[in-house]
């Protein structure tokens, strides 16, 4: 008989995209795509397509401790990983909840604005993420704007980026990913910064185009996946930005805006 629970299970706490790019369901396609099962827990579901978010609705307190109840009487998770979280209500649930259950290492994808613009998660939200959050968190995956807000401080350099990616190690995230996508350099740079100080880049060229919607949520979850599989912290990470780097390369044409990623390249 095949033991029950052998399979690599995974987990995404997060909101829902209706327009079906990023969020959770960028998630559960990635890890589809990696070969993990995937579980979910919706803490907000957004009215969205590609070209932006049109409203969004945070579930309640008691739903959203209700789905991490039965996803851990049910499932053996050996990662997870949070996305958007609307605001510090939740940001606290979602600690309460991972206090309470082991469902391995965290990725916390530190979502704050999509890229049309829309706010995903308030301002207090954001403070809760920087000085409780991010203590559980065994990689935090923040692109450039979201690593000025954690660290507080501009970022106008690529030294500023190690600066940055310290200071929110010091937070309590033991290992951190600062993205370089939003920047315009021929060349994109993601700065690495492990828990043993040793830190690295990760180069790829920019692609041009405005088919780059759930990026973050595809690299983290890609990211979950291969953790959830056994890899250590520094193989996911590259495993990571390869996925992400194919998923760009090859977009697909759905929408009218800033179109999904190809989750299955
Ligand atoms: N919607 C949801 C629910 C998300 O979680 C995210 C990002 O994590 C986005 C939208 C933003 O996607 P993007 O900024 O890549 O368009």
């Amino acid at each position: 008989m095949t033991e029950i629970n052998s399979f690599p299970q995974a987990l995404t706490i997060a909101g829902t995209d209706s327009g079906g790019g990023a969020g959770i369901m960028a998630d559960l396609k990635t890890m589809q795509e990696c070969g993990v099962f995937s579980t979910a827990v919706v803490v907000a579901v957004t009215a969205q397509n590609t070209l932006g978010v049109q409203d969004f609705q945070a579930l309640s307190p008691k739903m959203i401790n209700e789905q991490f109840q039965s996803i851990h009487d049910d499932f053996d998770i050996k990662a997870c990983k949070t996305g958007m979280l609307a605001d510090a209500e939740h940001v606290q649930l979602v600690y309460d909840n991972l206090q309470k259950y082991d469902f391995g290492p965290l990725v916390l994808d530190p979502v704050m604005v999509a890229k049309g613009g829309a706010q995903l998660i308030s301002d207090e939200g954001i403070d809760l993420i920087r000085t409780k959050l991010s203590q559980l968190a065994t990689i935090i995956t923040p692109n450039m704007p979201e690593a000025e807000r954690l660290a507080d401080m501009k970022i106008e350099s690529q030294s500023a980026m190690l600066v940055a990616a310290k200071k929110i190690q010091a937070l309590g995230a033991k290992n951190v990913i600062v993205k370089g996508g939003h920047g315009d350099t021929e060349t994109v740079r993601d700065l690495v910064l492990l828990e043993s100080g040793e830190n690295f880049w990760m180069n790829s060229p920019r692609i041009e185009t405005i088919r780059t919607h759930g990026t973050g949520d595809t690299l983290s979850s890609a990211i979950v996946s291969s953790l959830a599989k056994g890899s250590t912290i520094k193989e996911a990470i590259l495993f990571g930005k390869k996925f992400v780097e194919a998923a760009i390369k090859n977009t697909i044409q759905v929408g009218h805006g800033h179109g999904p990623l190809n989750h299955w390249a």
